[in-house]
């Protein structure tokens, strides 16, 4: 039997076709229960795309599996931010082949970022036949009806958003959450920064914020289920709010939330650091459950490289607001993504890069090399360092930031932290945990802990991961 979308909702019109699809997947299915194989890509915003995929298949009458040998459904959620990862689902929808040889009647779904882009659609279309349905970011609340079109229609079902799409919020559609206690909740969807190496603002549509009752309410829920780590999402979450009729800050929106009770804590990301106030910093030195922990991404050091990347801010600038956020906000970790490579930089400008990695000293770095995406403004720029040479970069920073990471880790021993025990690591037996800031820590115990937050007393620290004992055992 398939669950119902809650009264008034967009979805209601889906709900003819959500009991069609259940009908027909029941007599359809291998076995005696209809199962999606969903595999998502790429980044955290993907990630609560892909559990609203799965909630709205359980409606569906789905149950799912880890094997894509076992599936009715196998459907891909892409990501289109970087070559490497759209290289690698081409590669693995191709090896898709094989499965539906074995098993003809599997529909093969693909969706996802790279699905906005019309090149990346067509050479799905062209050259991966046995591809069923293809749909982009903006429609996942018309799955059902995209679904019973591709079984019952006789034909391949290719869906992008149309004009006006991308402009809008569909609430209330169902979410199967993957974890327990750790839970993803977007705030805000698109990006309007035109970031000049950047395909999200293509792929997303404009950015537009959810009411923050609505926000509010879900948040509400993921505390009273007992969910201890809620990450609030957003490509630009400094942004939050300017699009409502009721404008509402970001900071004002985090102080609501930090007001429930419960044993929790708050999560946000991505911070842009030409929007993020002293306000913000100020809410999270003042909060109770909000991480010290600001995911503040520089790209570059150098502001000449800045300047062209349309970022916005200037090394200055992001050096006095980390400051300020360190002089704040108690115990702080700051984490942040790097490009290294954008056309045209030079070495030197690379090194200002390293150098503001050594004098700010981040927990983690993600660090990327340049990734040319049609239709920015930096694909068209001459890029004359080979990748050979960007390599040896990347190396360079990984190695800075491999030392800082660690003078940062040894500075933490002897001290107490809150930790929430996250799984038990296969290879070594031990726990393993995450500190407020979202340092991994591990220590011995029983399962029975997982998913609780237990006192620490770090006693080791390992390159960027800490030893610890539980205080009870101190
Ligand atoms: N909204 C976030 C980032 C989203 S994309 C922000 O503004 O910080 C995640 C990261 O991917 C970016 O921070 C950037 O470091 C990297 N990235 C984006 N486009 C890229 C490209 N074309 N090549 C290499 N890295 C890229
Ligand atoms: Fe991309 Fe810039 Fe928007 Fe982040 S802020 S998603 S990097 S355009």
């Amino acid at each position: 039997m398939t669950g119902y979308f809650p009264e008034g909702s967009p979805l209601c019109a889906q709900q003819d076709c959500a009991e069609e699809v259940a009908r027909i997947m029941e007599v359809r299915a291998m076995g005696p229960k209809p199962l999606a194989y969903v595999r998502t890509y790429g980044c955290q915003q993907n990630v609560a795309d892909g559990e609203k995929i799965k909630g709205l298949l359980e409606q569906m009458g789905f149950g799912f599996t880890d094997t894509e040998e076992d599936a009715d459904l196998i459907l891909f959620n892409t990501c289109a931010v970087r070559e490497h990862a759209e290289d690698r689902v081409f590669g693995n929808v191709g090896a898709l082949k094989n499965v539906k040889r074995r098993h003809p009647s599997v529909l093969v779904a693909v969706c996802g970022c790279m699905m906005e882009q019309e090149h990346a659609a067509e050479r799905i279309r062209k050259s991966f036949p046995f591809v069923n349905l293809v749909f982009g970011t903006h429609v996942i609340h018309r799955l059902p009806e995209m679904l019973l079109e591709t079984l019952t229609g006789g034909r391949r079902v290719f869906v992008r958003g149309e004009d006006g799409d991308g402009r809008r919020v569909v609430e209330g559609l169902p979410i199967h959450r993957d974890g327990s206690f750790k839970a993803w909740l977007s705030v805000m969807y698109g990006c309007d920064n035109f970031c000049s190496y950047c395909v999200v603002p293509y792929v997303r549509g404009r950015e537009r914020s959810r009411e923050p009752e609505a926000v509010q309410e879900e948040f509400e829920s993921l505390v009273r289920a007992g969910y201890r780590d809620i990450t609030l999402l957003g490509q630009n979450v400094n942004s939050y709010g300017k699009t409502l009729a009721n404008p509402v800050s970001f900071a004002e929106l985090l102080r609501r939330l930090d007001r429930v009770e419960g044993d929790y804590r708050i999560r946000f990301m991505t911070s842009h650091p030409k929007d993020a106030t002293k306000e913000l910093l100020d809410t999270m030195a003042a909060g109770r459950h909000i991480a010290p922990h600001l995911h503040l991404p520089f790209q570059s050091g150098n502001d000449r490289v800045l300047r062209e990347m349309n970022r916005r801010y200037t090394r200055e600038r992001y050096l006095a607001l980390v400051d300020y956020a360190k002089k704040t906000v108690p115990g702080l970790s700051l984490t942040s993504d790097v490009i290294v490579g954008f056309p045209g930089e030079t070495y030197e400008e690379f090194r200002d890069t390293v150098s503001l990695v050594e004098e700010v000293g981040f927990t983690s770095l993600f660090t990327f090399i340049y990734s040319p995406r049609v239709g920015t403004r930096a694909a068209s720029l001459p890029d004359p360092v080979p990748h050979e040479e960007k390599v040896r970069w990347f190396q360079e920073l990984t190695q800075a930031q491999e030392r800082a990471a660690a003078v940062r880790c040894a500075a933490a021993v002897g001290s107490t932290e809150r930790v929430l025990v996250e799984s038990r690591n296969v290879r070594n037996g031990r726990l393993e945990g995450r500190t407020g800031g979202n340092v991994i820590v591990e220590l011995d115990g029983p399962d029975a802990w997982i998913g609780q937050f237990r006192e620490v007393r770090i006693t080791q620290a390992r390159n960027w991961i800490l030893r610890g004992v539980p205080k009870e055992d101190a």
